[in-house]
């Protein structure tokens, strides 16, 4: 299968999460998982997990991919899809669209940007995000939940008390990165009801069955699961485009070009990818390197990408 360019057919779709999972087993180095949120530090970085799943919602699957996991900064693709549903444009006034080149909890550009975060993935963008959709809904840790039960077809789906406590107790970063911005006038609700959101939305817990499905939207240009429309085709093309140069931190330029795809990491050890048209990915292992992205999760989505030929270029 080596070397195949031209797409497969998804009834392969199988055999090759079995090849990916194979390989991996016999890869060494799986990196750390993330120790600044004490919750998380514990899980084993070995896990491994995949799913694939098609626009009309067949999903294969392989190793762990039905065990729920922290998704973390996963779930700020979907703050941003449901922000930007709402209110359109004018978000990209309050949050920008360029890669940052520094890591996902930085503070260095927003002093001399005069509080304008640089994308909605780093930390400090989706404070952003998260802030502008609690204005617009009441509760925006809630809305996303529902939305992703909605689009996963998984009920079950909650958050973890635990992760986000553990998160709070550790997140002065987080509230530095909020009152910065406040002092701005780029944070609209006061910073600690703005946190205890935040925090909720990261300690979202799903599998990467759950995640790969709710992520179809994406591949659907737009459609939600139930056939109505969330974002214009024009919103998913930008959703997916900043995932592609900003999804993955001062890591994206390298995850660009091994997997060719545009995905979200999170510290969980989750990342989401799309192949717009034609399917959603989810993969999970919590080691990661030392820009916070899944070691075997980026591996096993080059190793996709390049068994399929199915990538954006
Ligand atoms: N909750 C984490 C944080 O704010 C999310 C970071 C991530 O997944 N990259 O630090």
């Amino acid at each position: 299968m080596g070397g195949m360019t031209a797409p497969l057919p998804s009834r392969t779709f199988q055999p090759v999460l079995e090849r990916i999972a194979e390989e991996l087993e016999r890869r060494p180095g799986r990196g750390r998982p993330a120790d600044y949120i004490p919750a998380l530090a514990a899980v084993d970085p070995g896990r491994f997990g995949m799913a694939v799943a098609e626009p009309d919602g067949t999903v294969y699957g392989v190793g762990e991919w039905r065990q729920p996991f922290s998704t973390q900064s996963v779930t700020k693709v979907f703050t941003l899809a449901l922000d930007l549903a709402r209110e359109g444009d004018e978000l990209w006034e309050h949050v920008g669209r360029e890669p940052s080149g520094n890591p996902f909890n930085s503070l260095v550009q927003l002093e001399y940007e005069h509080g304008i975060p640089r994308n909605p993935f780093i930390n400090a963008g989706a404070l952003v995000v998260t802030d502008r959709l609690h204005t617009r809904t009441g509760d925006a840790a809630g809305t996303l939940l529902d939305f992703l039960c909605a689009e996963s077809g998984n009920p079950q789906l909650s958050f973890s008390k635990e992760v986000a406590d553990s998160e709070a107790a550790h997140g002065d970063r987080n509230a530095a990165l909020g009152h910065f911005m406040a002092s701005y006038g780029n944070i609209g609700n006061p910073v600690p009801v703005l946190l205890d959101q935040y925090f909720r939305q990261c300690s979202i817990e799903a599998s990467c069955a759950d995640l790969a499905l709710a992520t179809g939207f994406l591949a659907r240009h737009g459609i939600r699961a139930d056939g109505t429309r969330l974002l214009t085709r024009s919103q998913a093309k930008q959703v997916n485009a900043v995932m592609l140069t900003c999804g993955t931190y001062d890591a994206a330029g390298d995850f660009a070009h091994r997997v060719g795809l545009p995905g979200k990491s999170g510290v969980g050890g989750g990342i989401i990818a799309v192949v717009p048209g034609r399917c959603t990915l989810c993969v999970w292992s919590p080691g990661l390197d030392e820009r916070g992205n899944s070691v075997a999760g980026v591996a096993a989505l080059d190793r996709f990408t390049t068994l399929t030929g199915l990538s954006v270029f």
